[in-house]
């Protein structure tokens, strides 16, 4: 069997004292566990001059461990990465921050990537590439002479061409795409509009899912993220009985509580959010004194300046709110921005009466998952859920699906959501339930490792020009 190496911006070594890392961490760090691989990335690290990578083994797998340059990576990650690709691949063009020598650096640094890596492959190694920062790792691997299956998977959304053309690296990044063997996406939507970037505007051809290109082929498909549905449920029916969670609860006082929990980003729509809470309570007053929404969001990215200004905005936010609406023995809102635990984050997420996922977009949101996973079957939550969060196209069935934009709606919604009947929110949370026992974190897993074996098997029968 063919040895998988998975590489990624960030590895999470496993150190014991840690928080435990999300659902996707844990199932391909498993995966690599029973295929005896290795996850290659960034150590976290910053060297002047960064050296090779640091090999270390864990039971049967590896870790591979690069530093890098300071400089280099904020032009990479801050400058490039989420300067640019991120904002745009969330459709946020305004907030697309083009600095050509960013980009520079971002091929640099996913130069160096493929240049480590390169030293430690071996030819018929399977390596599969996470996400937007290394989208031209697959291309250097192959300038290097890599010949083996090259994998890559997207986890934020493919905007439609329109939008990916406002790059001016967007030929580049095309044809860097072009390079691996299969592209797997998060939706049906974002698959769509990447077989249609590459084949209008990259020149590629189209056969079915697969793009054929100067020769190569490739595969492409979509695999929705996912989570450890039964692990998760599991984890919040432990976690309710936690001091945290008690705590919690106890300090609503039988109020109702509505729940969001994201990192701080632009993309999650969190203002809007809060303007439709406060929208809620200026309109629906049998609310006033009964409900309570608590908003985690731990601080991300916050060197980039829009993420400072989302900070100042929602803090300002909560303050109105508090301002308007509070009595001496009753605040609408709890803003905090400490990251929580799991185990306690699945507790909180059981004691919500309402799941409040509301993004401008989202690739999937995994937080959407957890809600409805995390829900007590005879008396679940409802799961208030934004039409623009790649989650819908399985759980737009049972949710209470807005346009966040739409603050007048997302406030009825939440109204209805807090006044549902108990029937009714069973009913929806079994269909929300039913896709997320079906696939599973490990479906995902299987499933693309599954289809690059494959993919090589083909790449065996079949000379490539790449
Ligand atoms: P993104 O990848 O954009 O951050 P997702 O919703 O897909 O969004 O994934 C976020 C993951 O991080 C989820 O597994 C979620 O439980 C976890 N997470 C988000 N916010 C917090 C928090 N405040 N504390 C702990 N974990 C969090």
């Amino acid at each position: 069997m063919a040895r998988l190496v998975i590489v990624s911006n960030r590895v999470s070594v496993p150190t014991g004292r840690r928080v435990e890392a999300g659902g996707l961490t844990v199932v391909l760090r498993d995966g690599l566990r029973k295929a005896d691989g290795l996850w290659f990335g960034w150590s976290g690290e910053f060297a002047e001059k960064p050296g090779p990578a640091k090999v270390t083994s864990r039971g049967r797998m590896s870790y591979a461990l690069l530093d890098l340059n300071q400089s280099d990576y904020k032009g990479f990650y801050y400058g490039f990465a989420n300067g640019s690709l991120w904002p745009l691949f969330h459709y946020r063009l305004g907030l697309v921050d083009w600095k050509a020598e960013s980009y520079r650096t971002y091929r640099k640094v996913n130069a160096q990537f493929a240049a480590e890596l390169f030293r430690l492959l071996k030819p018929d190694d399977h390596v599969w590439v996470h996400d937007y920062q290394l989208i031209p790792l697959g291309e250097e691997l192959r300038k290097l002479g890599f010949k083996g299956a090259i994998g890559f998977y997207l986890h934020v959304p493919f905007p439609s061409g329109d939008i990916v053309e406002v790059l001016p690296a967007h030929a580049e990044l095309g044809q860097a795409l072009l390079a691996y063997d299969l592209i797997g996406l998060q939706t049906d939507r974002s698959h769509h509009d990447l077989l249609d970037f590459l084949e209008r505007w990259c020149g590629a051809e189209r056969d079915g899912d697969t793009l054929i290109h100067q020769g190569h082929r490739i595969a492409t498909g979509v695999y929705r993220a996912a989570i450890d549905t039964v692990g998760f449920a599991k984890e919040a029916a432990a976690s309710y009985q936690t001091p945290e969670v008690r705590n919690l609860e106890e300090s609503l006082g039988g109020r109702t509580l509505m729940l969001g929990v994201e990192r701080l980003d632009y993309t999650k729509g969190l203002p809007l959010r809060f303007a439709a809470y406060e929208h809620l309570l200026a309109h629906y007053e049998e609310w006033l004194h009964n409900v309570v929404m608590l908003q985690i969001a731990p601080v991300s990215r916050g060197e980039l300046a829009q993420y400072r200004a989302l900070r100042s905005d929602l803090e300002r936010a909560t303050g109105r709110i508090a301002g308007r609406f509070a009595s001496p023995d009753w605040n609408p809102i709890r803003y905090v921005n400490q990251p929580v635990p799991r185990k306690v984050l699945a507790g909180f997420l059981r004691v919500a009466q309402v799941g409040l996922v509301t993004p401008l977009r989202d690739g999937m949101n995994l937080v959407a998952k957890e809600y409805v996973a995390a829900q007590d079957p005879d008396d679940p939550g409802v799961l208030v859920l934004s039409r623009f969060a790649g989650a819908v196209e399985e759980l737009g069935e049972g949710a209470l699906l807005v346009n966040p934009l739409d603050i007048e709606h997302t406030a009825l919604a939440m109204r209805n959501a807090l006044a549902m009947s108990k029937d009714e929110r069973i009913d929806r949370w079994r269909r929300c339930l039913e896709p997320l026992q079906a696939w599973t974190a490990r479906t995902w897993y299987d499933a693309f490792v599954h289809k690059l074996d494959e993919v090589a098997k083909a790449k065996g029968e079949l000379p490539t020009a790449a």
